[in-house]
């Protein structure tokens, strides 16, 4: 183990490379196949066995996440994740609890996997983009036939044996009006508790493909920033009407952690880039799900130890460039503290100033930030006075909702409301 290898990272394995039974009018992913021409896109035992055993060795915390993703991982076939599972256990330290977790179209699952995933107790991440018409819109086979039935049919083969799972939805120029459709849908049909929005933003190439982090122009699947951000605020303000606490949806739990003050929870909202590498099916090591290709490519494990690829200056400087490539517009703003500039695969525009490197999606990052923030401060307040923030749904008295809209109308360099003679920012304000 080199000295400087992180205590832990994670990595999301794809057992398939890019090979998908669907084909998704949206997806970033499947011509990566260019990538390895002529492979069969399957990962092989002897790759699966030294990609866990350096991964438990690696790992110096008490709880490892062993993810899977594709393409399409289910296509490796039910035996290919009874081993994995067998191996992982035999190779993990005394003492290492292990998660599972696996993302999914669902198309192929059965009352056999669905036991498979119970019995090992995995998180399975759906994919799917709300109700029928909007869910089809994209979200198509590779003979361009809808997907909605079987990937309901999933949802609900899910909840009957009892398997955890949580909705991953893509936001796109179809379903993005329809914030509170989609997100009651995953509520009230599916039954979900757990969602992940993740928005869809397509460069276009100079040859005219998306397969590269390259271009300042978008496809017209892409979400727009101000409807990205219209999507969010419609989905908060239902969701802050009744489910705080009940359901959880990442990007609301993500500014909660930046509004008390601590890390993100999602790394496109940190100040440098996630420790979380993507293995392809061959064992290569990647720095990241959204910079699959050449450029970032940090070996292959199977003639470097991941640990050491995990440590290499690339995969540092890979981290640590999402900070200090930040453009000065976000260094300045009011809401940096939540956003730090989001995702650098979607930093593709020119600030104000002429500056490259600002967010595609800034405008609509800059409304959602700034609407949330009143109710996010008064839940911060009611967790940090150890009650629910979820009593942020509780009638409130006139005495206390008036003190409320005070503090949540005040400006950072505001003085406080309390009287303390400070600026807000520095007062009740701090978490901002
Ligand atoms: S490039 Fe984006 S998705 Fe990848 S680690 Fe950095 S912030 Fe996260
Ligand atoms: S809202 Fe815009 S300016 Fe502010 S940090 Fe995010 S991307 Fe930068």
């Amino acid at each position: 183990m080199p000295t400087d290898a992180p205590a832990s990272f994670h990595v999301m394995a794809k057992p398939t490379g890019a090979v998908c039974n669907l084909a998704c009018g949206y997806c970033f992913f499947l011509n990566k196949d260019l990538l390895y021409p002529g492979s069969s896109f399957r990962m092989s035992d002897e790759v699966l066995a030294e990609y866990l055993d350096q991964y438990m060795r690696a790992q110096q915390v008490p709880v490892c996440n062993v993810s899977w993703q594709g393409g399409e991982p289910t296509l490796m076939g039910l035996g290919f994740f009874e081993r994995s599972v067998e191996l992982s256990r035999a190779k993990a330290p005394p003492g290492m609890r292990l998660e599972y977790s696996i993302q999914t179209n669902g198309t192929m699952l059965d009352d056999a996997w669905c036991e498979f995933f119970r019995r090992n107790e995995f998180l399975v991440g759906l994919s799917m983009d709300g109700p029928r018409d909007l869910h089809d819109r994209y979200r198509v086979d590779r003979h361009g036939r809808p997907t909605f039935d079987r990937t309901l049919r999933a949802a609900r083969l899910m909840r009957r044996h009892g398997v955890e799972f949580n909705i991953l939805c893509a936001v796109n120029s179809a379903n993005a009006s329809h914030a509170v459709e989609v997100y009651r849908f995953f509520l009230d049909e599916l039954g979900a508790s757990w969602i992940q929005f993740i928005p869809v933003v397509e460069r276009v190439n100079s040859d005219g493909s998306t397969m590269r982090q390259e271009g300042t122009t978008v496809t017209e699947r892409s979400v727009a920033p101000a409807q990205w951000g219209e999507f969010l605020i419609g989905v908060f303000e239902e969701w802050i009407r009744g489910d705080v606490g009940e359901v959880h949806v990442n990007f609301f739990e993500s500014a909660f952690a930046s509004f008390l003050g601590v890390p993100a929870l999602m790394c496109i909202f940190q100040e440098t880039c996630g420790e979380a590498m993507v293995l392809e099916h061959n064992g290569d090591l990647y720095s990241c799900d959204h910079f699959v290709e050449p450029g970032h490519l940090l070996g292959n494990i199977m003639e470097r130890p991941m640990s050491e690829l995990a440590a290499s200056d690339r995969q540092v400087q890979f981290v640590e460039a999402k900070l200090s490539t930040l453009p000065g517009h976000c260094l300045s703003c009011d809401v940096r503290f939540a956003c730090n500039g989001e995702c650098p695969k979607n930093r593709f525009r020119l600030a104000p100033d002429g500056e490259p490197g600002l967010n595609y999606l800034c405008a609509g990052y800059r409304a959602f930030f700034e609407h949330v923030d009143g109710p996010m401060r008064r839940m911060a307040e009611l967790y940090r006075a150890g009650r629910s923030p979820a009593e942020i749904t509780d009638p409130v008295s006139d005495e206390d909702s008036q003190t409320t809209q005070v503090f949540a109308s005040a400006g950072r360099n505001d003085p406080c409301p309390c009287g303390s003679g400070k600026k807000f920012k520095y007062c009740h304000g701090v978490s901002r």
